[in-house]
């Protein structure tokens, strides 16, 4: 076994030289000096932005709003319109031939799509969507995959002021009716068929599903675009999205819309309970993506950016369908799954398109890994991967094994990484690293983005000092937070705004900083926190343990339940990076395992179980459903929400593994 990296004084990886000087952010004290004028003059600083990101039909007066907190309002006497920050603002900056999306389809047909394109496409849905009666407030139930229709559609409701609700095409149709019932859509946009790692799948036949099983009757209209080709059962309400658009005009004058106006609705990943209808605004939320996506990804006009977030989730609004769009910048848009035809489909997408900014989650990272070290041709060093300049990843604490795999072998020991912590409800990044600025650590997600006051505070909102764990809240209100739950102000209020933290925002995750640096370091869920005997212990530090033992361990995801003689035992699924063991090798690698992780954290952190799986409970977006591990270390059956659980049947695996 490998042990992590100096485990105790974690190396530093400083900036490329290069970036620290042509970066937008240029080296440390360029940072230190945009998180001080945020300290000085807190909307001066944000205002500074909003006016240099976006560009504003009525200039605002007013920055912040804090009468009715947390009811927050930002810029909220300007207006502007989205899509026309992010389309004809570029084509009247002369980037109108400019590529705005390269879309390589699951079969790997490449299109491209100039912005020129992009924004006469939106116009022609846009009108399309205005004559079936679509306009301003109006919900629309996006349910497609990965295409640039889907991107224009997005776009097509923000030009009419029309809310989307993008719903991820993997969802079930219980799931997708919920949401819709929710928002209260008018109209779906949906495709024939999806086509996802050589396979196709249902998309209109689930729609139809949903609205048999009632609660959506405000809907009238459902347009479909045709993806594959074919046979689907045809209802009175549907309507062909080429038929609809093929007679518009290209040209359609955008909605302008006040600041504050909602943008899109999108529920969380489920990954801690029910999901939330998280309602984002307009002014306030593009100013965010846009100002991350440029900093953080250090976006320039020659670079081609790749996240491959699906936009079902918030990173596939923030930047795929936004941030880079409003920068103008060119972004790979992938229809398909990173395993298809094989496990090196990310790298050889990489080298075709020359991607200079690659973004993706830790989930991916770790199968990726896998499948490289179990599959010599599948190993990204088989790929010219030199056009890589900057790496990034989101969705959950990033494991130092893993993170040095990805630096080394995807970025060539070259690429900064960064570890960008965010939620759905953050709108953009809140603590990453500035690649030009911010020296790296793995595993942590380092410092506050300029501008957000991010602290770590004990259970009555008191400030904690660096080194120890407690809470993570932001002190104050940002432009791109969640404005409410739809239809929901109390649950607003009392999941986000707990009376107990000073008017804090809780982002629900616990956290620590490192006493030397200030960098944070995210420990898990508040709610997975485990206490044995007396010690409480965040559970990624005992699953990034069990991820360092690096010819072993592929995944591993810890809970705790409860013990009579310590409290809480700490139980462990692992995912090994070779078959499942059972019987007496499973026992000798149990106690392997427990060893290893009594020498690198402690006796104390030794798991009491150890069980063996293919693979672990996940949401949809890829995260580990902890909460459902706790039932099934308990032995209890499961009751809950299950509703963004990718992969049921591994319960049953899980539950018998014992
Ligand atoms: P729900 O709120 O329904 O339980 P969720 O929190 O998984 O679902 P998201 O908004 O998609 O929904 O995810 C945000 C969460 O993901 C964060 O609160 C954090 O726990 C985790 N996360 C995201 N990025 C990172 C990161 N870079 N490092 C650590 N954790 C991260
Ligand atoms: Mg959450």
């Amino acid at each position: 076994m490998t042990s992590p990296d100096n485990a105790q004084t974690p190396k530093q990886y400083l900036p490329p030289q290069a970036l620290m000087r042509s970066a937008h952010v240029a080296g440390r004290a360029a940072y230190d000096a945009l998180a001080a004028e945020a300290e000085a003059g807190y909307e001066g600083y944000w205002a500074r932005l909003a006016r240099e990101f976006v560009e504003w039909k009525t200039p605002f007066e007013k920055v912040l709003n804090t009468d009715h907190a947390p009811m927050y309002k930002w810029f909220e006497d300007g207006t502007l319109n989205v899509s026309y920050n992010c389309l004809d603002r570029q084509v009247a900056a002369g980037r109108g031939d400019k590529a705005a999306i390269i879309f390589e389809a699951d079969d790997g047909k490449v299109t491209h799509t100039t912005y020129a394109q992009l924004l006469a496409q939106t116009c022609r849905m846009a009108n399309a969507l205005k004559a079936l009666g679509v306009g301003k407030g109006d919900r629309v139930a996006i349910y497609m995959s990965m295409s640039v229709e889907a991107v224009a559609a997005m776009q097509a409701c923000a030009r009419l002021g029309a809310v989307h609700s993008v719903v991820f095409g993997g969802f079930s149709a219980h799931s997708l009716r919920d949401r819709i019932a929710d928002t209260g859509a008018v109209a779906v946009i949906t495709a024939d068929e999806q086509v996802r790692g050589g396979k196709t799948l249902p998309l209109k036949a689930l729609v139809d599903e949903a609205l048999a099983l009632g609660g959506c009757e405000a809907v009238r209209n459902v347009v479909v675009y045709r993806r594959t080709g074919g046979a689907i059962a045809w209802q009175s309400h549907d309507r062909w999205m080429h038929e609809l658009t093929q007679a518009q005009a290209e040209v359609c004058e955008p909605e302008w819309v006040s600041a504050e106006h909602p943008l899109f609705l999108l529920y969380t990943s489920g990954s801690t309970g029910k999901p939330k209808g998280v309602q984002h605004s307009s002014g306030g939320y593009l100013v965010q993506a846009a100002v991350t996506a440029k900093w953080t990804f250090d976006l320039h006009d020659d670079d081609v950016f790749w996240c491959t977030a699906d936009i079902g989730w918030v990173t596939g609004h923030s930047y795929i369908a936004y941030g880079p769009l409003a920068l103008g910048a060119t972004q790979v848009v992938f229809e398909g799954v990173p395993t298809y035809p094989d496990a090196a489909r990310f790298w050889k997408m990489i080298e075709r398109h020359k991607v200079t900014v690659f973004y993706t989650a830790p989930t991916a990272i770790r199968s990726l890994i896998k499948a490289a070290e179990g599959h010599a041709a599948v190993h990204p060093r088989n790929f010219d991967l030199s056009s890589l300049r900057i790496l990034g990843s989101v969705g959950e604490p990033i494991n130092p094994a893993a993170w040095e795999w990805y630096h080394a072998h995807v970025g060539g020991g070259r690429c900064p990484i960064v570890d960008t912590w965010w939620q759905t409800e953050t709108g953009g990044h809140m603590i990453t690293p500035l690649p030009g600025a911010t020296a790296l650590v793995p595993g942590s997600c380092t410092l506050p983005f300029p501008g957000i006051m991010a602290a770590i505070v004990d259970e009555t909102g008191g400030d904690l000092p660096n080194g120890q764990s407690g809470i993570l809240v932001i002190k104050k209100p940002w432009p791109g937070m969640i404005r409410t739950i739809w239809g929901d102000d109390a649950r607003y209020q009392s999941s986000y705004y707990p009376p107990e933290l000073r008017g804090y925002y809780l982002a629900g995750d616990g956290a620590a900083r490192d006493p030397e640096t200030g960098y944070f370091t995210i420990g898990g869920r508040i709610d997975d926190v485990l206490n044995v005997s007396g010690h409480r212990m965040g559970t990624m530090e005992i699953e990034s343990a069990l991820v360092a033992c690096t010819d072993l361990v592929a995944e591993a995801a810890v809970v705790g339940r409860p013990d009579d003689t310590s409290g809480e035992a700490i139980c462990a699924f692992v995912v090994l990076k070779r078959s499942r063991p059972t019987g007496e090798e499973a026992g000798k690698l149990a106690a392997e395992l427990r060893n290893w992780i009594g020498k690198e954290i402690g006796p104390i952190a030794k798991p009491k179980d150890i069980r063996f799986a293919d693979n672990l409970p996940k949401t949809r977006s890829g995260k580990i459903m902890r909460r459902l591990l706790r039932s099934v270390a308990k032995g209890e059956a499961i009751t809950q929400d299950t509703s963004t659980l990718e992969n049921p049947a591994i319960l049953d695996q899980l539950s018998e593994a014992h």
